[in-house]
């Protein structure tokens, strides 16, 4: 039995999505490759409001999140690290032989302005990278805000990773001045893994230009190259890349500001529900997340029990990640999903844990 996925990430995909996967193959160097990839990155740019390059790669987001810092990073790094997803991203700067520095945050807390302004003003670092969206924790940090403070810092690349955000709210790349935005697709663009999007500023690219040692499969250059051609270094996951040219279809017929609003109201109900249930969210108060909601098990229910009997039924439930496993659990809202496929979940859990429908 295939369970319905209330995991955050991968998420659900649509049926026109799998279909769309089955199209017959095409050679990416044809020229129905290339009118594909031209309509695909011309609908991200309106996505992801930015007039800089586009770029499509073969691999799970972290293939990227290397990628960027092989290409990006000068002299010295700095990792604002609030959850599992960003120290991991520290841990590969490093094994990259870059010089780099964690800065953290409790987990439940965001990136600050302040930590930004803090570390930065001491003229050591020529890069930052930051997570946007938390999904580990379920923090949304105050990018627009951070974005002001990095207008001070032009010479730092502000390397995002939007891997569970893009597209569930605006994030308009060039007006926040992000030098490289990254994103899987197997999150809030809910299509199956193994597509990774991310852009390069000008500035970004004269960076990657002089830096040593960028490798082959994550060269920003060779991307730019190709993409000159509406094309990949190397062959491309071409049914995914189907796959993302009806997502981006199925966007624009929603409404880019309908989808961001679902996707507030999609939070506003969730969060509803766990506090007047007595579950008190693990974000800090204001940083919820709007993919999905982190709470504590703050009365103290056997997650695990819950979880064994919501697979029995079809549903995929996570009971937290990383060293907070087991003390919370994580509801996605995210990409496709609307408000009767949460409350089949919600009613399941109900069903499981009478006890769930009262204080
Ligand atoms: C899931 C996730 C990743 C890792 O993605 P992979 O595709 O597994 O490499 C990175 N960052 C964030 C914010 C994520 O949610």
């Amino acid at each position: 039995m295939y369970k319905k996925l209330f995991i955050p990430g991968p998420v659900p995909v649509h049926p026109e999505i799998l279909a769309a996967m089955a199209t017959p193959m095409i050679g990416h160097r044809m020229k129905e490759y290339a009118e594909l990839h031209g309509r695909v990155t011309s609908g991200l740019k309106k996505v992801m409001v930015t007039e800089g390059k586009v770029f499509l790669a073969t691999s799970s987001a972290f293939g990227v999140m290397e990628g960027a810092i092989r290409n990006l990073v000068g002299r010295r790094c700095v990792n604002f690290c609030n959850g599992a997803f960003s120290d991991k991203w520290h841990d590969v700067t490093l094994r990259c032989g870059k010089q780099a520095d964690a800065v953290r945050f409790d987990w439940g807390r965001p990136v600050t302005p302040e930590a930004v302004e803090a570390a930065l003003s001491t003229g050591k670092y020529d890069s930052m990278t930051m997570i946007h969206n938390e999904t580990s924790t379920g923090v949304m940090s105050p990018l627009p805000e951070i974005a002001e403070v990095m207008r001070s810092y032009p010479e730092v690349m502000f390397i995002v990773d939007t891997v569970s955000s893009m597209s569930a709210l605006n994030i308009p790349v060039d007006d926040l001045g992000i030098d490289s935005c990254i994103f899987g697709v197997q999150k809030a663009f809910a299509l199956p893994p193994g597509l990774t999007v991310f852009t390069a500023s000008e500035k970004a690219l004269e960076r990657a230009a002089g830096m040593e040692g960028r490798g082959y499969y994550f060269d920003y250059m060779e991307f730019a190259a190709n993409d000159a051609k509406d094309n990949t270094p190397s062959t491309p996951c071409v049914s995914q890349i189907f796959a993302m040219d009806r997502q981006l279809e199925r966007m624009f017929a929603e409404g880019l500001e309908a989808r961001w609003e679902r996707h507030r109201n999609l939070a506003g109900y969730v969060r509803d529900w766990l506090t007047s249930r007595g579950f008190e969210l693990f974000p800090e108060p204001g940083y919820g997340s709007l993919t999905l909601t982190c709470a504590r098990n703050t009365r103290g229910i056997d997650l695990a029990l819950l979880k064994k009997r919501l697979g029995e039924i079809g549903f995929a439930f996570d009971d937290g990640y990383g060293k907070i496993k087991g003390q919370t659990f994580r509801i996605a809202h995210m990409g496709d999903m609307t408000r009767s496929d949460l409350d089949e979940l919600l009613s399941a859990m109900i069903a499981i844990m009478p006890e769930l429908a009262y204080h």
